[in-house]
């Protein structure tokens, strides 16, 4: 037989899960980082690009700048040959440092000095004197003739501390060996970064120039002060002087990056992870729920498989829509060849088949009651079985009916039970049939001499009455007749007796017939009556008139009678002599308007019965009695319930005990007794 067994995997889903769920989570989080990694480094390249970008621009500028001093120097340097040649003077000098000085906007002025320091020409209208330049100026006028080579001054305020800060180019004049003076170019140094550095470059940038001492001397600022993110030097590295371009890009850092993208990212990051914990959960909950399906579904299986009770579904056309594996062995077919089946079904004997198209009808019409129906079934290898059915509706879900289900029972095993009872019962009364015979076969075998002694005497009389007579006609007739008739009567009692015992030792199966209340008391009669004289009973009997018949087994109910009695009988053996009276009462009962029942009473005066002994009294092989063998009881009860009747006692209010069984008149024994 199949048995329950439930291998549930959950223990190994609920193992594997965190490996499972590795991955994912580790590549959710991989791809988090980079959605935060990514703007970071564009906003690194955005940053090198842009400082990159500074460092490029500057250069530029740088070069644009060293570019047009270069170029300065060299118109000036060309005007400082011409004037040592001694070619330009005059008018024509004039002109030429006026049209220097108006095409190239940095430089604020030019000025023409002698070897003595005193000013030949000047493109400013202002007097000047050469001591009243400032030191630095002065240092460098010193280094350049010092040198002969031209030389640059710090920046420095001007002469009278008014207007821009100026850088001098001294540029000393030679005639020969001889110094005959000195040209000095000054540039506002400011103009330096207003005229030579492009607009969109100042647009962009905070641009200035320092001095060596790092103090600041000009600054350009179109766009707005610089925000110190992207800044870049340059040292315009001049004779005599050390000015650095320094730039600062008003740019600032580029934002992390634009708030949204960051924002949307990490709303976008937080809605992947939460999103993942919710599958995560509702796959959790899955599994669970699949696990306890499984797990349902496995015992549900093992159940189905393990049920001895055949089950079979069909549908409201009475296909077969399902059968359980008990249903399968049972009839011997396989599932496939019986699903989907429409009557008539192959597991139905011919012979039924009549009585199954009634039943189905009556199962399609919904008429058929709770109550089990009877029938026999056919194997596969054509063997008949008996069983039992139970139907009952097949409800869906929504509580509508979709077919019939039906249990079958096979109650083969319970038949041959029953049988086997039956037939241990029978055997069990013969054996009983054969101790009461046993105990009554002494009496019998005493009280049989009785008739026989009589018999011998009469016909003993009989044989001298003919002896001394000398004829044959001799004979006293008249004196001869009554003993050969009393002889004849005592020889039918015994054999009266004989029979009796006879019949009712021998074992038979049960047979029924109509048997008449009276001619039933008058066969145990003598019986009776043998051990009644034995212990000086009195018996009475009294039989309703015109009490009807019941339809029995003769010799089971003189047994029934017959151990009735015997402990009648037996009870009364030990009261007082004018005590012991059995009485034998026969009557009609009305049960119901339809139902007569004839009751027969056994009425003791004996020694009644106390309760302990009440509550075993049928019960087999109990006994109160030294040599009692305890089935009289059992055997009486099961022999009227087999006709249909029962069984009761009762205090006798006399004093002893009352026996009553009562059994249908044979006019209204219900069809069902009569037929089995
Ligand atoms: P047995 O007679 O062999 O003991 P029974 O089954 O006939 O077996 O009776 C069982 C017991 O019931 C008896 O031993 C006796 O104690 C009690 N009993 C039966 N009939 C009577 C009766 N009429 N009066 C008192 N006791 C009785």
């Amino acid at each position: 037989m199949p048995t329950l067994s439930l291998n549930s995997r959950s223990g190994f889903l609920s193992r594997r899960q965190p490996l499972q769920w590795f991955l994912p989570v580790l590549l959710v989080l991989l791809f988090a980082s980079i959605l935060l990694w990514l703007p970071w480094q564009a906003q690194q390249m955005e940053a090198n690009e842009r400082q990159e970008q500074l460092i490029a621009d500057t250069l530029w500028v740088e070069q644009t700048i060293r570019f047009q001093i270069g170029r300065n120097e060299e118109n000036i340097r060309l005007i400082g040959t011409e004037i040592s040649a001694g070619y330009l003077t005059g008018k024509r000098l004039q002109d030429r440092m006026a049209s220097l000085i108006r095409n190239n906007r940095e430089l604020n002025r030019i000025a023409l000095f002698d070897d003595a320091d005193r000013l030949i020409e000047s493109t400013d209208d202002s007097p000047l004197a050469f001591k009243d330049l400032p030191g630095h100026s002065l240092a460098a006028a010193e280094r350049a003739r010092g040198t002969r080579t031209p030389q640059y001054s710090q920046p420095a305020p001007p002469p009278g501390l008014t207007g821009p800060l100026l850088m001098d180019y001294h540029l000393p004049l030679f005639a020969g060996e001889r110094y005959i003076g000195s040209l000095i170019a000054s540039y506002s140094v400011a103009s330096i970064l207003d005229e030579m550095v492009p607009w969109w470059f100042a647009q962009d940038n905070e641009i200035q120039l320092t001095d060596s001492d790092d103090a600041m001397v000009a600054k350009r600022a179109a766009g707005g002060p610089g925000r110190g993110v992207y800044t870049h030097l340059r040292a315009l590295d001049l004779p005599g002087a050390r000015l650095t371009l320094r730039t600062n890009s008003v740019k600032s850092a580029p934002k992390l990056l634009p708030n949204l993208l960051v924002g949307s990212v990490i709303a976008l990051s937080i809605g992947l992870l939460w999103s993942l914990w919710a599958l995560w959960r509702d796959i959790n909950r899955r599994l669970a729920a699949e696990g306890a399906l499984r797990q349902q579904v496995s015992f549900r299986s093992a159940m189905e498989n393990s049920l001895v009770t055949g089950m079979r579904a069909r549908d409201l056309e009475g296909r077969v829509t399902y059968v359980n594996p008990a249903f399968c062995r049972m009839v011997g077919m396989a599932a496939e060849d019986l699903l989907g089946r429409m009557p008539p079904m192959p597991y139905w004997a011919p012979e039924a088949m009549e009585e199954y198209q009634e039943r189905f009808s009556q199962v399609l019409a919904g008429t058929v009651t709770d109550q089990g129906f009877e029938t026999i079934f056919q194997r596969a290898n054509g063997e008949r079985f008996p069983v039992l059915i139970f139907e009952s509706p097949l409800v869906d879900n929504s509580g509508k009916q979709t077919g019939w289900m039906g249990s079958i029972l096979d109650i083969s095993d319970r038949k041959r039970i029953e049988d086997l009872n039956r037939q241990q019962q029978e055997k069990l009364q013969a054996s009983a049939r054969l101790a009461t015979m046993g105990e009554i076969a002494s009496t019998l075998a005493h009280e049989i001499n009785q008739p026989l002694a009589a018999i011998s005497s009469y016909t003993t009389g009989a044989l001298n009455l003919i002896n001394n007579a000398a004829t044959p006609a001799d004979v006293d007739i008249d004196m001869l007749k009554p003993a050969l008739e009393k002889a004849s009567a005592q020889a039918q009692r015994a054999g009266h007796i004989i029979r009796s015992v006879h019949a009712f030792v021998k074992k038979r199966e049960p047979a029924r017939e109509k048997v008449s209340i009276q001619t039933l008391i008058d066969s145990v009669l003598p019986l009776v009556e043998l051990q009644a004289q034995q212990f000086f009973v009195a018996i009475q009997t009294s039989v309703a008139p015109r009490l009807p018949s019941v339809l029995a087994d003769r010799v089971l109910l003189e047994q029934v009678l017959l151990n009735l009695t015997r402990n009648a009988i037996e009870a009364m053996q030990h009261v007082a002599p004018e005590r012991r009276s059995l009485r034998i009462v026969a009557e009609r009962k009305e049960e119901s308007p339809s139902q007569t029942n004839v009751v027969i009473s056994v009425i003791d005066r004996g020694h009644g019965i106390p309760a302990e002994v009440a509550e075993r009294l049928f019960s087999p092989f109990f006994s109160t009695k030294a040599e009692g063998m305890g089935i009289g009881l059992n055997i009486c009860r099961t022999a009227i319930e087999f006709h249909g009747g029962t069984m009761t006692h009762a205090d006798n209010p006399a004093g002893g005990t009352i026996f009553r069984f009562s059994l249908p008149a044979a006019e209204t024994v219900p069809a069902t007794a009569m037929s089995k």
